[in-house]
């Protein structure tokens, strides 16, 4: 399968994950050549052997560029350092102020480039409990091929979150709020694929985290700033909140490619499924409990499989057994050999609430910084399981603002919103309401998408 239907399809036909054939090789002088590169040309370098000539060289490095021109930062993925051996990479300098930004602004426009190149459209759906629904929003507005509905829980997302998504007025932008929960928004979406009649007539789509393109354009970063600070030359380890395996997985490629890490530490919080997976090497499924780091609050880490396959040697028919037997048993143990290969990569760390705020306050104390908790968690995770003679980037994953509430908590500071967001508040909002009817929103998505508006009539 070609880059450009990977990228379309999201999730492969017998419904498991697209993954490389095989992991490119950057070697030891072309890692020492990406230090002090503008960040578009250094992830141009990284990307382009994963396209297979679907873009030419010219081209991934103009959309690149264009994707990271929005960052409100010139570096894009700027380090700070926190202390003698940990630094911060902020990942939070885009559009909607979270990680999310750094693939989708880049999956928005891949898509336009082949949807233009086939003459083709599609409608994208997907659910959001706050952060990836903006992300997309933002990554898709205005695009002329493209129609994207998000869903999301009526009263349930944060103001700043709903509002980073209904204040968008691009007519291909379409909100809706459901009368129901986060799991019912997903469990429509997922209704909208399984009727086949249905994707077919609106060229359904979805940029959720498990599409492989989202993964390729994260692996980027972690090459630049193990670069920055001395890769391959040194082992550099970093520390990555983690909720569906996504960010820390592009990591773990990024080692397989030839980029020499110390270990990749995941940062749970009390959803911690992955921290229990490397303390005991059995995964098993558990409610999902609400926390101050909400886009960690999940159940199963879809991505995982993804580590899955590597682990049971690139055996993709025991890994559909393997996630067969979970779905059933709700628990899945690959045995000590595989188990202990995942512990030469990974280390796991689980923060509780209260050593959350402890964490944001503390960084508040020492440094002046008031910091998500999200990056938060992955800080701990550094200063926890780092140590002192290598040096440990912690992802900060979202910027203080999206979780105003906690930080305030936390330090009794209200972070202020960024100047270029600051009429937030005030803008205009369009969203429709909807109850938690299959029929009723599949009738709203057939009525909005643009080709099926005569021309006259505004929506
Ligand atoms: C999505 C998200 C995460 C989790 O990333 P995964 O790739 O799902 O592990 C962490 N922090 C923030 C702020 C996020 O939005």
């Amino acid at each position: 399968m070609g880059f450009e239907d990977v990228l379309l399809t999201g999730l492969a036909r017998d419904g498991g994950l697209y993954v490389p054939e095989s992991w490119p090789q950057v070697s030891p002088q072309q890692i020492r050549a990406l230090a002090g590169l503008p960040y578009g040309e250094a992830a141009a370098r990284i990307i382009e052997p994963f396209l297979g000539g679907a873009l030419e060289a010219g081209e991934l490095r103009a959309l690149l560029n264009d994707a990271y021109a929005g960052f409100d930062h010139l570096a894009v993925a700027p380090l700070k350092q926190l202390d003698s051996h940990i630094w911060l990479m902020e990942l939070f300098h885009g559009p909607t102020l979270a990680f999310k930004d750094f693939a989708l602004q880049v999956v928005g426009r891949l898509f336009d480039r082949v949807l233009a190149k086939r003459k083709r459209r599609v409608t994208i759906v997907g659910a959001t409990s706050g952060d990836t629904g903006s992300a997309a929003i933002e990554a898709c507005r205005g695009r002329e091929r493209v129609e994207i509905f998000i869903l999301h829980p009526q009263g349930r997302v944060s103001e700043v979150q709903r509002r980073q998504m209904t204040t968008v007025m691009d007519k291909n932008v379409h909100n809706i709020a459901i009368q129901g929960s986060f799991d019912d928004c997903q469990d429509l979406v997922k209704a909208m694929f399984n009727d086949t009649g249905f994707r077919d007539e609106m060229d359904l789509s979805a940029v959720n985290s498990i599409n492989w393109a989202r993964i390729m354009v994260q692996i980027a970063y972690y090459f630049v700033a193990a670069a920055a600070l001395g890769a391959p030359d040194r082992k550099i380890a970093f520390a990555v909140p983690s909720g569906n395996f996504g960010n820390v997985f592009a990591g773990y490629a990024a080692a397989r490619m030839g980029l020499p890490l110390a270990k990749l530490i995941i940062g749970s919080n009390r959803n911690d499924i992955l921290t229990r997976f490397f303390d005991t090497g059995l995964m098993t499924m558990a409610e999902v409990q609400p926390t101050h780091s909400p886009s960690m609050d999940i159940q199963v880490s879809s991505n995982f499989e993804r580590l899955l396959f590597e682990l049971y040697g690139r055996d993709g028919a025991a890994v559909a057994k393997a996630m067969t037997g979970f779905r059933e048993t709700g628990a899945l143990e690959p045995g000590a050999q595989r188990w202990r290969k995942a512990r030469e990569d990974f280390e796991a760390v689980r923060l509780d609430e209260a050593q959350t705020l402890a964490e944001i306050a503390r960084l508040y104390r020492e440094t002046g910084e008031l910091i998500d908790p999200h990056s938060a968690i992955g800080i701990a995770a550094a200063r926890l399981k780092g140590v002192s003679d290598v040096p440990t980037i912690a992802l900060g994953t979202a910027h203080a603002t999206k979780f105003p509430d906690a930080v305030e908590k936390a330090t009794g500071q209200r972070p202020a919103l960024p100047s270029r967001l600051g009429d937030l508040m005030e803008r205009e909002e369009r969203c429709a309401v909807l109850p938690n009817n299959l029929a009723q929103i599949q009738d709203f998505v057939r009525r909005h998408i643009r080709r099926n508006v005569p021309e006259n009539e505004t929506v």
